[in-house]
C-alpha cells in the first residue's frame, strides 16, 4: 500500500501550537463486534504470537493480549527477521497460515515522517508492517521475506504523538497540489491494511481519533478488506479511506484473502456517511488481453452503485502494475496462474533497486498508451470521477 521515499526526514521543531491542541484521550474500542465474528477470525484467527518483551509490556501489547487468551507467546529479541517466520517463501500452505494465525507485537523505534508527494504529502511511520491478506502482487514483504503476517508496534502513543508534532510544524497548507487542496494528507498504512489491524488493535483506531482534531491533516490509508467497526470511529472528515478496485477477474487471481471487489464498493456509502472521504484506488492496473473491456465494466459498474452523495467527493489514483523478479520466482512455486499475468516480459522493463533487487513495469510507451486509454473509459464511464494522480 506504499509510497516511494523521496527525500530525507523534516526537522520536526518544537514552536508554539498554531491551533487548540486538545490532548487526546484513548480511542473508543468500536461499539460493534465485527471484529469477534466468525468472518473476521477466518481472516485473523490468532494462535500464536512473537513479541518483543517491551512491546508485550507496554499497555498497547497487554491490551491486544487481553484478547487473546490462552494464546502461545513466544519472546523474541526483535520483530525484524524472525527465522521461523519470514523467508519461509517455499512453503505457500505454511506462509499463507502463518499470515492467519501468527501476530508479532513490536516497538517502532526509528520514527520517521517521510515526504511523497503523489498520493500523500507525507508517509507517516506506520502502526504496523506486514498484512493478513496475501495479494500476488504485493510488495509490503520485500524487506521481511514473503510470508509476512501483521506485525503490530505497540507504542502507538509516541507514533501518534510524533504525527501530531509534525502536523504542527507544517502549519496550514496554503497552496492546494494532488493530495489534497486544503489539507496536508499522511498516509498511515503504507506496510500494511489499517482495516485488517483494527480486527485486533486500537492501533487504527487511535491514529483516526489523532487526526479527528487536527485542523489541517487528515489520515489516508488504503485498503482491500471492509471491517464494519471502522464505521463506529467517528473520523469527522479527517481520514481518507482508499478503496483498492480491479475488474473482478483479476482479483479472484491476484486479491487473495480480500474483500470481494463488489463489496468494497458497496460499502463506499456507509463509509462516507460515518464521516470518512471515500476515495479509490484503480490497482493495479495489470495489462493482459481483455484489460480494457473488464476495466469499461468495472468503471461502469462504480458509475452504477455508487450514490451521487459519494461521486460527489470520490477521487482516484491509478497505479499500474510493478513487480518484481524474486517474486515472480516465489509465486511460481505456488501461484504460477497469477505470474501469466503479472509476469509479461514483452511489455515490462527491468530496474535494478539500490538494495540490488531487480523490479519490473510496464515500458514506457506500453504504460502511456494504456494510460491514456484508461482516461478515455473515465472520461466516458465515470466522467466524476477525479484523477488525483496516475503512476
Ligand atoms: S492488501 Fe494485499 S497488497 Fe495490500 S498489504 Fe495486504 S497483501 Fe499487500
Amino acid at each position: 500500500m506504499g509510497q516511494a521515499v523521496t527525500g530525507p526526514a523534516p526537522e520536526e521543531p518544537e514552536q508554539q501550537p498554531l491551533f487548540d491542541w486538545a490532548d487526546i484521550g484513548p480511542a473508543q474500542s468500536p461499539r460493534s463486534a465485527f471484529r469477534d465474528s466468525p468472518e473476521a477470525r477466518r481472516m485473523l484467527g490468532v494462535r500464536e504470537v512473537f513479541a518483543e518483551p517491551a512491546a508485550l509490556d507496554s499497555p498497547r501489547g497487554r491490551q491486544i493480549m487481553a484478547r487473546l487468551p490462552g494464546v502461545s507467546v513466544t519472546e523474541v529479541p526483535g520483530h525484524w527477521r524472525i527465522p521461523a517466520l519470514h523467508g519461509n517463501d517455499g512453503n505457500v500452505g505454511r506462509w499463507v497460515r502463518i499470515k492467519t494465525e501468527t501476530l508479532v507485537l513490536g516497538i517502532k523505534h526509528h520514527l520517521v515522517t517521510r515526504p511523497n508527494g503523489r498520493s500523500a504529502d507525507w508517509i507517516a511511520p506506520g502502526p504496523s508492517n506486514g498484512c493478513a491478506m496475501a495479494c500476488a502482487y504485493c510488495y509490503v514483504p520485500r524487506r521481511k521475506g514473503y510470508a509476512n503476517p501483521i506485525t503490530l508496534f505497540t507504542n502507538i502513543e509516541a507514533i501518534v504523538a510524533h504525527v501530531r508534532r509534525h502536523v504542527r510544524a507544517q502549519g496550514p497548507k496554503t497552496v492546494p497540489n494532488q493530495c489534497d487542496p486544503h489539507s496536508w494528507v499522511y498516509d498511515i498504512g503504507e506496510n500494511g491494511d489499517c482495516s485488517v489491524d483494527a480486527l485486533v488493535c486500537d492501533n487504527t483506531a487511535d491514529l483516526i481519533a489523532a487526526f479527528r482534531v487536527l485542523p489541517t491533516a487528515k489520515a489516508s490509508f488504503a485498503t482491500k478488506f471492509v471491517n464494519p467497526d471502522l464505521l463506529a470511529l467517528d473520523p469527522r472528515g479527517r481520514t481518507r479511506v482508499r478503496f483498492s478496485v480491479m475488474p473482478d477477474h483479476d482479483a479472484r487471481l491476484l486479491d487473495l484473502r480480500t474483500t470481494p471487489v463488489a463489496e468494497r464498493i458497496a460499502a463506499a456509502a456507509d463509509f462516507l456517511d460515518a464521516g470518512y472521504e471515500v476515495h479509490f484506488n484503480l490497482s493495479p492496473v495489470v495489462l493482459r488481453p481483455g484489460w480494457e473491456t473488464d476495466w469499461a465494466d468495472l468503471l461502469t459498474h462504480l458509475d452504477d452503485v455508487l450514490p451521487a452523495r459519494v461521486k460527489d467527493q470520490a477521487a482516484c489514483e491509478i497505479i499500474m502494475l510493478t513487480h518484481n523478479q524474486r517474486l515472480h520466482e516465489v509465486n511460481l512455486g505456488w501461484h504460477p496462474r497469477a505470474e501469466e499475468v503479472l509476469w509479461q516480459p514483452a511489455l515490462q522493463e527491468t530496474k535494478r533497486s539500490q538494495n540490488g533487487a531487480v523490479n519490473v513495469r510496464y515500458a514506457l510507451s506500453v504504460k502511456r498508451d494504456a494510460l491514456a486509454r484508461l482516461h478515455r473509459l473515465l472520461a466516458t464511464r465515470t466522467p466524476w470521477l477525479t484523477v488525483r494522480y496516475a503512476f
